[in-house]
């Protein structure tokens, strides 16, 4: 079943918890009782709604992709998250967690990016709200995303290279963690995803489950299928979780196929990963037999990261959602499809979710399908045009 809370521990059955540095625990333990009591507090809740209609333009529209539903023998419909102020559903988090930072009497914010889409969306809460900016990334990730750094700055964030490893998500989490160690004092981490110690994963879900609770509201029939790209996991949380134990949606997730899965170049953790724990949390998580994260592949920067929420891995071995993947090539396929039949340019990342809707259609026939659009592809444009050329 479908659990409100995670336990007393932190976790959602055998995944979750809070496997952290014995100097963050006092802060974690201080974000918990914080958050609890700003979600009970009206206040917050109302400080929270008014900035997320009047600033990030909720809630987002639920379009009938008409052309597209009779290309494809379906009712389809989209949840318009790209049409959120920064162009996805990463402001939802980062204002509400921008408004507890200041609750916490906190001046300072640290966050991690990866493509820097949730650095661009912390820089703006944070220019927003009037909260100094940190934002960690890899080199190699400050190298192919130019724009969205002088973005930061443009916000006035400061952008941290970090150089080990790879120089990618995954340094960049490790380099924010061991930055907030440090500065704990006066500093929040804003994490972007269901993903880190407890009670993070919990938090931002409560904070994006938004998406799903405007769906039962604008979609005046219970849908038979629910899609959304599943990276951290915190667009397809957003849009699931209200419909999580509801037998009569399907809820399916879609992981990151690369190059193919038999290729071992991909990013599908839940579906070709096992359990371990990673940046704080017992999750599924791609590994070698010595337990050494391996690198993830996939041609969407979103998804390309080689762990998953712990409430994800909960949802799996619960078979409460279904966990798929497609390949870069029916990725890229399908962000050109919606282009031409929608007039929609989609993320990269919700294009995987669609691309398992093209794929699947015969067997969906008649059904209705929404798809948590989770992004508009503006940011992808430049590299689809380079693969094209
Ligand atoms: C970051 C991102 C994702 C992946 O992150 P989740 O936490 O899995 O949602 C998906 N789509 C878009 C548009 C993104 O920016």
């Amino acid at each position: 079943m479908r659990r409100e809370r995670p336990d007393d521990r932190g976790r959602f059955g055998a995944y979750g918890g809070a496997f952290a540095p014995e100097t963050l625990m006092p802060a974690l333990i201080d974000l918990e009782r914080a958050f609890v009591d700003a979600w009970e507090d009206p206040g917050f809740r109302g400080d929270l709604a008014g900035l997320l209609a009047d600033y990030v333009g909720r809630p987002t529209p639920v379009y009938h992709a008409q052309r597209l539903s009779a290309q494809l023998g379906l009712d389809l419909w989209l949840k318009r998250e790209d049409l959120a102020h920064t162009g996805a559903h990463k402001i939802n988090n980062t204002i509400a967690q921008g408004l507890l930072t200041k609750r916490m009497g906190k001046r300072r914010v640290i966050a991690e990016t990866g493509a820097g889409q949730h650095g661009v969306a912390t820089a703006t809460a944070c220019a927003l709200l009037d909260l100094e900016c940190v934002v960690y990334m890899g080199v190699k990730d400050i190298e192919r995303q130019a724009l969205n750094v002088y973005r930061m700055e443009l916000l006035g964030a400061e952008v941290i290279p970090v150089t080990s490893g790879a120089g990618t998500l995954k340094e960049a989490v490790s380099a924010a963690l061991r930055g907030w160690v440090s500065s704990v004092e006066s500093t929040h981490y804003i994490i972007g995803s269901v993903v880190g110690p407890h009670p993070y994963p919990w938090m931002v879900r409560e904070f994006q489950k938004v998406i799903g609770e405007e769906l039962q509201e604008q979609l005046h029939e219970t849908p038979d299928v629910i899609v959304a790209p599943v990276g951290g996991g915190s667009n397809a949380m957003g849009i699931f979780f209200p419909y999580v134990g509801d037998s009569d949606v399907l809820l399916v997730g879609v992981e990151a196929g690369g190059f193919g899965i038999e290729t071992g170049r991909h990013g599908a953790s839940l579906g070709e990963g096992s359990p371990g724990v990673l940046h704080g949390a017992m999750t599924y998580m791609l590994q070698d037999d010595f337990g050494q994260v391996l690198e993830a592949h996939s041609i969407s920067a979103g998804l390309d990261y080689p762990g998953v929420g712990p409430e994800h891995a909960y949802f799996k071995d619960e078979g409460l959602v279904r966990y798929v993947s497609v390949t870069d090539e029916e990725a890229l396929s399908a962000f050109h499809r919606l282009a031409v039949t929608e007039g929609i340019i989609p993320a990269l990342e919700s294009a995987h979710g669609l691309a398992w809707i093209i794929r699947e259609a015969a067997d969906l026939a008649e059904a209705t399908v929404v798809l948590n659009l989770s992004g508009r592809g503006d940011k992808d444009v430049q590299q689809v045009a380079a693969l094209d050329g």
